[in-house]
């Protein structure tokens, strides 16, 4: 019977240990703050920006709020990041992406200070990780590691294959892994022979955008299977890149999607918020 991983409990779990670390804090005077940036009104950044600051307030650290016109030229957004890396009080920086085709996001990420990018995109937090300096760490990967390590899966010596190489998933994905001491592979679209590849995998995780597309060809028996993906199947319904009924009876631990990777991603932006205080 395959393990489910609840990524829902896990991550109310991390939350409310990140409550009382605010708690303390605050006894000492200090309040975590997030300045959040929207620009435009694309629907589905207006959920994402919601859900952040809704999970800001239930932790107890501050969000500004900034949103800005779709026309701002990308000069003025940039003026507003540095505004706000001038300012004490704001301990972390987010601007949410898409941005509009006008404004570069590579000059918007690289504007925002190493100290406040709690997103963890900036090229020097990215170094960081890289030659295993302390900094932030891209939360959906840092949010994997975490529900590895609180299901009690072991990483030290495993085969990982991660499936995907994109900056926010795939790459820090296998950097993190590599940390944890697993032996990794990354795969992605130019891969041969996908499926002996992935079949390698005592922990295969896949982030590629591709609804239900792993199936029980690319599984080992009894591996662990972390779906990143977050897509809509030909119904409308949420679904990720594993197509969880065919490979159920071949894992020996999966994530679901919904209630897998999901809820970790913001949980672990908090903890970023968090740690950004002690930077
Ligand atoms: P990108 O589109 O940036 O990257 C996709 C990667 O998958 C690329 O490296 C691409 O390869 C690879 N790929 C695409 N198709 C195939 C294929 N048929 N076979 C092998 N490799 C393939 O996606 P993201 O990393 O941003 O996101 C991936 C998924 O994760 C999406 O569903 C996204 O919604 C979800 N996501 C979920 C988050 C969460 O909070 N749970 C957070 C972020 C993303 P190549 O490089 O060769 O083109």
């Amino acid at each position: 019977m395959a393990k489910i991983i609840d990524g829902k409990e896990i991550s109310r779990i991390i939350r409310e240990e990140l409550k009382e670390k605010t708690e303390e804090l605050k006894k000492n005077g200090i309040i975590p703050a997030l300045a959040v940036i929207q620009v435009g009104d694309n629907p589905a950044s207006t959920v994402y920006v919601n859900n952040k600051k809704k999970a800001c307030a239930e932790i107890g650290i501050e969000s500004l709020s900034f949103h800005l016109p779709e026309d701002i030229s990308e000069e003025e957004l940039l003026s507003k990041i540095r505004e706000l890396n001038d300012d004490p009080k704001v301990k972390g920086i987010l601007v949410q992406l898409p941005l509009p085709s006008h404004i570069s996001e590579d000059l918007v990420i690289e504007t925002i200070s190493p100290e406040k990018d709690v997103d963890g995109f900036h090229p020097v937090s990215v170094g960081k990780l890289l030659i295993g300096q302390k900094g932030f760490v891209s939360c959906t990967p840092a949010g994997v590691i975490e529900l590895l390590k609180r299901s009690g899966i072991g990483i030290a010596g495993k085969e990982c294959v991660i499936l995907g190489r994109s900056n926010i998933v795939g790459k820090p994905m296998a950097v993190l892994m590599l940390r944890e001491n697993a032996t990794v592979t990354v795969a992605h679209s130019k891969t041969a022979d996908l499926k002996e590849v992935c079949k390698r995998a005592d922990i295969l995780i896949v982030a590629i955008g591709k609804p239900k597309f792993l199936t029980a060809e690319y599984v080992k028996e009894g591996a662990t299977v972390i779906d990143v993906g977050i897509n809509r199947d030909e119904n409308g319904k949420l679904c990720g890149d594993v197509d969880f009924q065919d490979v159920i009876d071949h894992v020996s631990a999966i994530t679901p999607v919904p209630g897998g990777v999901g809820p970790m991603t913001i949980t672990m932006l908090m903890n970023n918020c968090i740690e950004a205080v002690s930077l």
